[in-house]
C-alpha cells in the first residue's frame, strides 16, 4: 500500500489521496529538487497485465505525450518499477469540475461559458492531432489554482490509427449518460463527433443541474440519446439553446462541426449582459 510521506523513485514525496479511478489511484506529491506540486497516478503492474490493459496503458502513455496544450492535465513523466506504473502530471489545485456544479447545483450561463470555450479549446486542439478523447465527462474535467478547466484522463482515448479502414471508430466505450447515439449503436463512428456530442451534454449539465437524457433504466436512456430526445429548461438563453439543439443532434453527419460551434453567437459572445440593478447609495 503506497502511503503519505512515503519517497517514489527517490525524487517524489507522496501526500494524500486525490481520488481513485478504475486503473488505480491518484496522489499528491511533491518533487523534492524543485519542491514543484505534482499528482501521481499509480498503477500496479500486475493488475494492468491480469485484466489485459498494457495496451490501453501503452495508448495512454503515448496519447499524453502526443499533447501539450495550456488546457489539457499535462504528464510530466511516466516511471515504472518492478510492480508499479508512476504517471507524474501536472496537479490540479481546483479539484474536479463535477464537485462545483454538485456544491452549487448549478453554474451561471457566464460561468459555464468559460469552461465550455476552454473546454472546445482543448478538444479542437486534439482534434487536430488525430487524438480523440472518446470519454469526456465533467469528472474529467479539472480546475487550476486559478479555476481554469483542464481536461484529464486519457485512459480511453483513441489514436486515428486505431481507426479501421472506413474511418471510423469501433470500440464501445465512454460513459453511458455522455454517449453519443451512434457509440451505443453497432456501427463505426466518427471520434470527433462523439466527442462533441459529450461536450454537449456537458454543457448542458453545467447550466441545468442535471442530465439532458434520463430514464428509468439504462434502455430507457438509451432510446432517449439515440433520438436525441431532451428539452432545454427555461433559464437557458435562446442562443444556447439553439446552439444545444445543435450539438446533440443525433445524425453525426448533421451533427454541428467544432470550426461551427466556434462561430456560433453564444461561443463567442456569451449569454451577454445581464442587467444587475444597483440600490441607490444613501448619499445619491
Ligand atoms: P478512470 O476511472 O476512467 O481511469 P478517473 O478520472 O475516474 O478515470 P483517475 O484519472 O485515476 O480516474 O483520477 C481519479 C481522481 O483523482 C480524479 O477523479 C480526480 O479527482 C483526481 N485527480 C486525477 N488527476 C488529478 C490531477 N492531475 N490533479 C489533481 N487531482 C487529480
Amino acid at each position: 500500500m503506497e502511503s503519505s510521506g512515503k519517497i517514489v523513485m527517490g525524487r517524489y514525496e507522496l501526500g494524500r489521496l486525490l481520488g481513485k479511478g478504475a486503473f488505480g489511484k491518484v496522489h499528491y506529491a511533491k518533487n523534492l529538487e524543485s519542491n514543484r506540486s505534482v499528482a501521481i497516478k499509480m498503477m500496479d503492474k500486475e493488475m494492468v497485465l491480469k485484466v489485459g490493459l498494457s495496451e490501453q496503458v501503452r495508448r495512454e502513455i503515448t496519447t499524453m505525450r502526443l499533447v501539450e496544450h495550456k488546457s489539457i492535465v499535462q504528464l510530466h513523466e511516466v516511471m515504472a518499477t518492478r510492480s508499479k506504473i508512476y504517471f507524474v502530471m501536472e496537479y490540479m489545485k481546483g479539484g474536479e469540475l463535477f464537485d462545483k456544479v454538485t456544491k452549487s447545483g448549478k453554474l451561471t450561463e457566464g460561468a459555464a461559458h468559460k469552461y465550455f470555450q476552454q473546454l472546445i479549446s482543448a478538444v479542437d486542439y486534439c482534434h487536430s492531432r488525430g487524438v480523440y478523447h472518446r470519454d469526456l465527462k465533467p469528472e474529467n474535467l479539472l480546475l487550476d489554482e486559478n479555476e481554469n478547466l483542464k481536461v484529464s484522463d486519457f485512459g480511453l482515448s483513441a489514436l486515428s490509427e486505431s481507426k479501421r479502414q472506413d474511418g471510423l471508430l469501433h470500440t464501445a466505450c465512454g460513459s453511458p449518460a455522455y454517449v453519443a447515439p451512434e457509440v451505443i449503436g453497432k456501427g463505426g463512428y466518427d471520434g470527433a463527433k462523439s466527442d462533441i456530442w459529450s461536450c454537449g451534454v456537458i454543457l448542458f449539465v453545467l447550466v441545468a443541474g442535471y442530465l439532458p437524457f434520463q430514464g428509468l433504466n439504462l434502455m430507457e436512456m438509451y432510446r432517449k440519446i439515440e433520438k436525441g430526445d431532451f428539452r432545454c429548461p427555461g433559464w437557458f438563453s435562446q442562443k444556447l439553446q439553439k446552439l444545444l439543439y445543435k450539438i446533440m443532434d443525433p445524425d453525426p453527419s448533421k451533427r454541428i462541426s467544432i470550426q461551427k460551434i466556434k462561430e456560433s453567437t453564444w461561443f463567442r459572445k456569451g449569454p451577454g449582459v445581464t442587467l444587475t440593478v444597483k440600490e441607490p447609495s444613501e448619499n445619491a
